[in-house]
């Protein structure tokens, strides 16, 4: 899976070098424009067979479209998947990308309603800012992938932090990187488990 796309000469890319899903993410251009190049890159990629998840564009802040403000609109959502022909549709209900402290506060109701009026499923981004209570509310309102990157990031990175201090002589990268690896395996099957309960 490609995440983030912003350049469709990388989303071609992709596609030649066998992926199975891109996330277009043209939410900083102009809603038209938005919905132009992301319809555009959904038929290339679903052409070749990838699954394509794309998300809805709103002017904003310096965060873009998923600062905690930001709100993705039931009406508009069903109008941007029907006129792009998108797999997924990441929304904006509350989270914020790279986050590292996880006390964000999601909008539930609206993403029961965006549930209920969206045939695709719904993306959460910005997840790392969410408590696991949170995260399991959201997934039992109707969230289908829940995107994780800055939270195993650091749980990554202190572990290692933690093997190097711990053994000022370790030069061995297999050592303190396999420290690191085993860490985030150990998270993210903890995370499932939040996730599927
Ligand atoms: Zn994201």
């Amino acid at each position: 899976h490609l995440d983030h796309a912003t350049d469709r000469a990388l989303v071609e890319e992709a596609v030649e070098l066998g992926l199975g899903s891109v996330m277009f993410d043209a939410s900083a251009l102009p809603d038209e424009e938005n919905v132009a190049l992301t319809a555009e890159v959904a038929a290339l990629c679903q052409g070749r067979g990838l699954w394509v998840e794309a998300e809805l564009g709103e002017v904003g802040g310096k965060d873009g479209v998923h600062a905690p403000g930001a709100r993705t609109r039931p009406h508009e959502a069903v109008d941007y998947v029907a006129r792009t022909g998108v797999d997924a549709l990441a929304v904006a209900v509350g989270s914020s990308h790279a986050m590292t402290t996880r006390d964000a506060v999601l909008d539930l109701e609206l993403i029961a309603a965006l549930r209920a009026a969206v045939p695709v499923p719904l993306v959460l981004h910005g997840s790392s800012g969410v408590p696991d209570e949170t995260l399991r509310a959201a997934v039992r309102h109707g969230m289908k992938k829940i995107n994780i990157s800055t939270h195993l990031n650091k749980t990554f990175t202190r572990a290692i932090r933690d093997r190097l201090a711990a053994d000022e002589k370790v030069v061995d990268s297999r050592k303190y990187v396999g420290a690191g690896r085993t860490a985030v395996a150990t998270e993210v099957t903890r995370l499932l488990g939040v996730l599927a309960g």
